[in-house]
């Protein structure tokens, strides 16, 4: 049996307090706070706490899905990359770009968030982006 704590920040909210996944052989079981963080000193709200379940959790989208026929299928990365790149580009040229706006999410890392506002301004040329920690 192999125990071991990955220290991180939680995602969930601007905060930034520290914690520690709870790793037992491979499999992400818990989260501890950091005592060591002078942001959170040992605590976390009830987000923080069950932080790790929607990495384990079993409705968990794992593949891309696409509406077909008017149910959701599942489909490739290509294949929905290819599609979301198209509408954007049609929205895009038939509206403008502020005709788009973007949501991410905390269930992301900080640096896919990163991303995306750079996707968003840079590719698309919106600033209409935000994120659901702030809302
Ligand atoms: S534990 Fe709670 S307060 Fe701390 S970063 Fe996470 S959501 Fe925010």
């Amino acid at each position: 049996m192999r125990y071991e704590t990955i220290p991180t920040t939680c995602s969930y909210c601007g905060c930034g307090c520290e914690v520690l996944l709870q790793v037992l052989d491979g499999e992400l079981i818990g989260v501890l706070p950091s005592k060591a963080s002078p942001i959170n000193e040992g605590s976390l709200c009830i987000k923080g706490w069950n932080l790790h379940e929607f990495v384990v959790s079993e409705r968990r989208l794992r593949k891309p899905m696409l509406r077909k026929g008017g149910s959701l299928v599942e489909t490739s990365w290509e294949e929905a990359l290819d599609e979301v790149a198209g509408r954007l580009a049609k929205i895009k040229s038939e509206s403008g770009p502020d005709s788009i706006a973007a949501l991410s999410s905390a269930k992301c890392t900080n640096e896919e968030n990163y991303l995306m506002q750079r996707f968003v301004r840079a590719a698309i040329g919106t600033n209409n982006v935000d994120h659901c920690a702030r809302l």
